[in-house]
Formats: structure tokens, sequence, C-alpha cells
């Protein structure tokens, strides 16, 4: 619904029905919202009516605190970070926006009085999906971080009608279902219809002569128009509320209406059509990137309409876009936004006639980069035939950009060709392909990798002659995560503990304090509470996996959990392997004594990605097989939970004993559910990579299951000729539980079911699992051990989580903003 329908007073009155915290006049102003904005009184509204009234009267509280902060930035004249991300993962709004407010538990008393089912209200939140896992997640945590550090800051993105599918679980297979957000309407949001911009896409360009001047005129075929669609982000414990502002896209009216005029009514729906099809749909991630033309065109779109809407704001402000860098500093969440380099270049070019010189000095001054991947596969590359089709003019800035950085280049590796080449924006060598990344670098004053290692990685591999270039342009900046949704929206009893033992609730703004739990970590008394908080957590998982997934867990075992993307780089299947040895072991010997465990997978396989599908099924497979045992299934139950998404993890990460980050060293870049793990009091089982390595350093190697390869070796193993078989024929378990799958126990007599799993992993093994497994199952055997005592394990419990201080993404934030955007707090009063 759109601001313009709200009935009552404008922001800024002492009007305490829309802005006042306290009990009484948060009932009231829900009953208002349900009666003048949706129609409904007490006695009549459903769950989801109530949601809605609950949630406008969490909104009018932060758009007052949203106004006074725009008031605030503006005045002060600071520098503005903007952070362009294709993706938002940002979780359900209400609970967290009611911590951040401060007011969850007077609400939840005002609730009561009006007898609302509080939880009920909080479960009808559908969230925006609007990113594919980590990296969305990352822009998510960023942003809460930003407006709780008072950091001026907007996040500029796309408003997907469809965001990441819902997944399904149909006979072990995962089925996706479009995921329709916006069908019940979304609270957050305010449209701003006025607030628009064109989009070029197509045509060809021409020069033409301009006051004695060379100029180019892009004459596009179609037109988007992209429209502003804002959200509030407001901080914890501060009246600061920043702004996330997602494009939607439209035909402009203008050219609706001049087809229809000519009678081509059908060619006028189909522009229409073509043009609200780019914010259509979130692509899902680990797919074959050929011919995503939308995909471009998304990429663009976005680019182009956040720029757009910086340089409004700069010539309003000070009306000349000199100066531009100084005002804002826009960080690329990897290559998805580096179209914006040559768009920014664009814009001050063709449509503000400045000269490439000054326009490329402001270009590069603005620009700064996050590299989020090694995987070359991952790494984004366009034909120069699709983005000169699509993008012509953008295709010719490109290859100027490019002639004058390889002349630079040229002058300082003289002579070396090998070099210019590997280095060039464009791949001559694949059909001549735009290489992103390069584009992104070349165009940015500072590029970061998302943990120590893969910094390291970033500048030794994939970007290491641009490191030889410009050292001081790089450096890291190790990924957190928000303890507000992390920490109290998803597990208020350890939230309690934490603000009861460091003595209030200094440590949600700065998590170093936990270090403060450290004596307590061989407290008997503090071990009870502990114990307690872990078991309640346990249980509610227990009981929400019952009612979600129909099957019973018993929380007095292991909790084992692995949720994340479903890769093989990630190696669930790796997982799966020492479940089946656990089950082997069980079944020679039926009274061994192996510590009871339950085994929780979780995760979205991308639509194409078949050999990811079939590890779900494998896990599904090798779940009911050993569920329905009941010659083991007292000690080992396996869970696959579907749909793993923001509203899901907040029930997974507090109830897990042990987290699995088991995957192949040198390829996940960081990693954010380790962390998320780590800071709820469950140990890690996890190999050196990403921040698996940091989190060990924080938390003391004592503290943390170190297994496998490191990255070196594994490098070396490949060198000399990997041959995967031949670890088989050393290992009896392995090659037993190879057998055991290729059998066809778990697929009901079918041997050609994980045929494919099998012999890839046999003759191949691009993630090197079979190198890794006896380490792994031997580490798990001292998981095992460690779990017999308890007083030991909920030490190192304790220790993990007084000591995860590093990873709060207000950290992160931190130095970013030291760094690389050179940026301060403007805190907003109310
Ligand atoms: C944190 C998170 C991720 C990232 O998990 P990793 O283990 O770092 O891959 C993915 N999806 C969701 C919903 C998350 O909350």
């Amino acid at each position: 619904m759109s601001d313009m329908n709200r009935p009552g007073s404008a922001v800024g009155e002492s009007d305490h029905i829309r802005t006042g915290l306290s009990k009484e006049q948060l009932k009231q102003a829900y009953i208002d919202n349900l009666f003048y904005l949706l129609g409904r009184f007490l006695e009549v509204a459903t769950p989801h009516d109530s949601y809605m009234a609950a949630a406008y009267t969490v909104r009018d509280r932060m758009l007052d605190r949203w106004i006074k902060t725009a008031r605030t930035y503006k005045a002060s004249q600071a520098r503005t970070v903007c952070y362009l991300s294709a993706e938002f993962l940002l979780g359900p709004h209400l609970a967290k926006n009611l911590i951040n407010l401060g007011i969850m538990e007077v609400s939840r008393e005002a609730g009561a009085e009006l007898g609302l089912d509080f939880e009920a209200i909080l479960e009808q939140e559908e969230e925006p999906g609007l990113g594919n896992g980590g990296l969305g997640r990352l822009a998510a945590c960023y942003l809460d971080s930003l407006a709780t550090l008072q950091i001026p800051a907007i996040g500029y993105g796309i408003r997907y009608e469809f965001g990441i599918f819902d997944q399904l679980i149909e006979d072990g297979w995962q089925v996706e279902k479009s995921d329709v957000w916006l069908r019940d309407g979304n609270p957050w949001e305010l449209p701003r219809p006025k607030l628009r911009f064109p989009v070029r896409f197509g045509g060809h360009t021409e020069t033409f002569q301009d006051d004695g001047r060379v100029r180019v005129r892009w004459i596009p075929d179609l037109v988007v128009e992209g429209r502003a669609y804002d959200t509030p982000i407001l901080g914890y414990g501060v009246s600061n509320a920043n702004l996330l502002r997602l494009w939607s896209a439209h035909a402009p009216e203008s050219f609706d209406f001049q087809a229809f005029n000519t009678g081509d009514y059908y060619g006028a729906v189909h522009a229409k059509v073509e043009a609200e099809t780019i914010s259509k749909v979130l692509y899902p991630n680990d797919e074959p990137q050929a011919g995503k033309e939308l995909r471009l065109k998304q990429q663009y779109f976005f680019a182009s309409c956040s720029l757009q809407d910086m340089i409004r704001l700069q010539l309003g402000a000070a009306g000349t876009l000199e100066g531009f860098h100084e005002k804002f500093v826009v960080q690329l969440n990897d290559t998805h936004p580096a179209i914006a380099v040559a768009e920014l270049m664009r814009l001050l070019i063709d449509e503000h006639r400045m000269d490439w010189e000054p326009a490329w000095e402001i270009t590069r001054r603005t620009f700064a980069f996050t590299n989020h991947t090694l995987l070359p596969e991952a790494l984004e590359t366009w034909t120069v035939a699709l983005f000169g089709r699509l993008l012509p003019r953008l295709l010719e800035i490109v290859y100027e950009i490019n002639r004058r950085f390889l002349d630079k280049v040229r002058m300082h590796f003289l002579g070396d060709e090998a070099r210019i080449a590997r280095m060039s924006l464009i791949d001559e060598g694949h059909g001549r392909r735009i290489r992103m990344a390069h584009l992104a670098t070349v165009g940015s004053f500072a590029i970061n990798g998302v943990a120590e290692m893969h910094s390291e990685l970033v500048k030794s591999t994939i970007l290491k002659d641009f490191h030889d270039l410009w050292p001081e342009r790089f450096h890291n900046v190790t990924n957190g995560v928000t303890p507000r949704r992390f920490i109290i929206v998803s597990n208020p009893r350890l939230a309690r503990l934490l603000t009861e033992c460091c003595g209030d609730d200094g440590w949600v703004r700065d998590m170093d304090r936990l270090r403060s739990l450290e004596p307590l970590a061989d407290d008997v008394g503090f071990h009870e509470d502990w114990r307690r908080m872990k078991t309640a957590a346990k249980r509610d998982l227990a009981d929400w996996l019952r009612r979600r997934v129909g099957v019973n867990v018993d929380p007095e075992t292991l909790f084992d959990v692995q949720v994340k993307r479903i890769h093989e780089y990630k190696r669930q299947h790796l997982n799966v392997l020492h479940i089946i040895t656990l089950y082997e072991r069980l079944k020679a010997e039926p009274n061994r004594d192996v510590a009871p465990r339950t085994f929780v997978f979780g995760g979205k396989a991308a639509p194409g990605y078949l050999m990811a599908k079939l590890i779900i099924k494998l896990i599904n497979s090798v779940a009911e097989v050993i569920n329905q045992d009941p010659q083991v299934n007292d000690r080992l139950r396996v869970v696959f939970m579907p749909d793993f998404n923001v509203k899901n993890a907040q029930h997974l990460y507090p109830a897990a004993d042990l987290s699995e980050q088991i995957s192949m060293a040198g390829k996940e870049a960081s990693g954010t559910g380790n962390m998320k793990f780590a800071m709820n009091g469950a140990l890690t089982i996890g190999t050196l990579d990403g921040a698996n390595v940091e989190i060990r350093e924080e938390v003391g190697d004592e503290n943390f299951f170190l297994f496998g390869h490191t990255a070196e070796q594994l490098q070396r193993l490949q060198a000399e000729g990997y041959r995967p078989w031949e670890i088989c024929n050393d290992r009896f378990e392995l090659r037993s539980a190879l057998d055991l799958i290729a059998s066809g126990l778990f697929s009901h007599g079918d041997k050609e079911l994980f045929r494919p799993l099998v012999e890839n992993l046999l003759y191949q093994d691009p993630f090197m699992v079979l190198a890794d497994y006896e380490l792994y199952l031997d580490r798990q055997t001292e998981v095992s051990h460690a779990w017999r005592d308890p007083k030991h394990w909920n030490r190192m419990s304790i220790l993990n989580v007084a000591r995860m201080g590093k990873f709060s993404s207000d950290r992160s934030i931190r130095d970013y903003c030291e760094r690389i955007w050179r940026v301060r707090p403007v805190p907003a009063e109310l």
C-alpha cells in the first residue's frame, strides 16, 4: 500500500499514536492501523491482518526516525556509502525492527493485552528472498551494521518480483516453487512513483559535433524505466534509519502510448512485458552462465538507476558533479554491479558533457570492489557480441577504458605481451569476452577479499597481475554477521544470558565485551545455565522439525548441522559418507558405543545443477533407510530440512552442537554460516578454508575440530596426478560406503540412480572429498569422545561465544569505514 493512502497526521507532529513507544500507544496505534489501513477490527482480524497492522505500527515509528536521519545527513554534508548489490537476503523484518527499536518486550505485552498470539503474528511474515545465500545475506548484515554505526548509507539493488525459489522435497528430490513474496503486499516498502529513471538498451550510437567537440549519442531500441521502492533500515539502539532503495522495471508511459496511438496495441503490450521482465526474477547462482542476456540487463538496469539517483542527489546538493567522489563512495558487491564503472563514465561524458580525463578521475576515485569467489566458473564474463548488441555505447566505453589501461600496463611492464593479454578487460581467447572482475578492478581505488586467506589468494591468483601493478589498492575485510538477527532475534535465551553475564546489553554493539564470559567457562553454576539454554533451543528445534518435517528427533543427542547452499565444493557428500560409515559400523557391531547423533541438513541446489540435486536425493535416501532401521535409529537420525532460508535458519543456528564447515580448502571465500553457528555456541568441525582459519585463531585451536589437507597440499596432490580410486583401495570403510550407495541399498535396489555421483567421486573427485575422508572420520571420532564429557564440551562452547567478537558485522563495517570508505558516524537525534 502506498504511503499516500495513509490517513492521519504528517510525520513530525507530536502525534504519539504514530510515534510513541509505550504499551498504550502501541495498542492504540495497532487498533488504528487495523481499522484505517486494513478495514478490520480486532474480533474479525485474521493472523495476516494482525501482522500487517503490527508491521504498519512499527513502520510509522521507523519513518519518524528515517525522516530525521535524512535531515541530519543532509545538513552534515557527509560522504554517503552506496552499497550496490544484486542481492539482499534480508530475512523477516518485523522481529528485527522490534528489537532495533527496543520494543520487543513491550510489544509482546501489548499483544497479550489485546488477546493476540504474538508468535503467530511473527510467523506470518513472508521473507523477501532477494538473494541466493551468503553474498545476499552479507549485504543484509551490512545494512544493519551501517545503520547501527550511524553511517550515512544507501543500499541499492533490484526489487525482484520473484525472489529465490521455495524448495519442496518430493520423493527425496528438490522441487522448485516460485516465490510470490509480494502476493499479500509488502508493508515495509514505500513506492516512490515519481523517483524514476530511464535505462536504454540496444540500438546504435552516432557521433556528432557539439561546440567543436565530438560527442556520442546512443539511440536505443528499448527504453525501460526504473522506479524506486524504499525500505527503511533502522539501526540498533540508535535513531539512525538508512535507506534500502530497490529498483523495479517498467515501460515508460510515453513509449506505451506512442505504439497504442499508431494502432499497434500488441506491440505496446509487448514492450511493456519486455520492460517488466527485467526485474521479474532473481537468478539462482551456480548455473551455467551461457547466454543469460536477461541477467546482463538486470545488472545494467540497477547500476544505471542507482548512479542516476546519486547524480540527482549530488546536483541537488552541490549543483555540480565536481567532487562527486567526495560525496559518494560506491561499494561493488562482487562483479554483478561492475558495469557501473562504465556507466558512470557514460553519464559523466555523454549526459553531463565532461571530458574523459576528469570523468575517469571521478570514476576511479568513487568505486571500491569486493571479490567473493575464486571459482573459475563463477567469474563473470560476457561475450563482446551480446554486450555490444545490448549496450553498444557501454562497449565503446569499455574499449576506451581498456585501451588507456593497457597503454599504462605496457609502459610499466615493457614488452610483456603475455601479461598484457592476461590483464586486458577483453579475454581474446574464449570467443572474445569481457572480464567483469578486470573492469571492476581497473575502475576501483580499493579491492578487497572477504577473509584473510581469501584476500591472499586473490592477490596471488586471479588478480595477481593487478596486485603487481597496484599493491596499495588491495585490502582484506573479513566478513561478519549481525548479532541483532543471529543472536537476539534467533536465540533470545542466549541473549538474555549474555546480558546477565556482561551486566548490560553493551555487547550487542560491542561484541568484544563477550570476552568477560571467559572466566565463567569453568563455573559449574554457569554451566548449568548454559546447558539449560542450549537444551531449550534444541527442544524448540525438535518441536519445529516434528511440526514442519514430520520427524522425531531427540534433543539429548548431538545435533550435527550442515546448512548452506548445496554445492560439491561445500562437500555435503563428505558428511554423508561419514554417516554411512557410522551406519555400517553399527550394523556390524550393534553394541558399539557411539555418541547418539542427529544429522540435520538444509540448503537449496541451483535448479540446473544436477549433481547438487542428486546430493539432496542421496541425503534423503540415506535418511529414509537409517531412520527406519530400529537397530540404529536410537543412535542415528538424519533430517533434511526443506526450504533453508533466513526465517528457517533462525531456528537452526541456536540449536546446533556441531557446525559442519567442511569445504575443500581454498574454495570457500569466507563463509558466514560458520560465524552464526559459533556465536551461538556450536563447535566447528572444519577445514582450513575461508574465515574458518580466523575463527579457529580467535576461539583457540583446542576449541575447534580442524581436519583435512591444506589448500597447498591439495594443490600438490592434484599436480602429482590425483587418483581417487586408489585411495579407495587402501581405505576399506570408504570403499564399503561407496559400494553401499552403488548397491542400491538407499535407492530401493536401483543401482543406476546414484551412479553419476559415485563415479564422479571415484574417477574425478574435483573437490577432493576422498582425499579428506579419513582425516574427517578421525576427527569426527574425537568429536564423539568430546561429546561424552559435557563439562569439557560446554567449556569449549562458552569459549567459542566469548571469543567471537571479531565476527560481528559491526567490526567488518568499521574496517570498511576506516580503511576504504573514509567515513565517520553521523548520529541522528530523535
Ligand atoms: C548465512 C546464510 C547463508 C550462508 O551460509 P554459508 O554456510 O556461509 O554458506 C546462506 N543462506 C542463508 C539463509 C543464510 O542465513
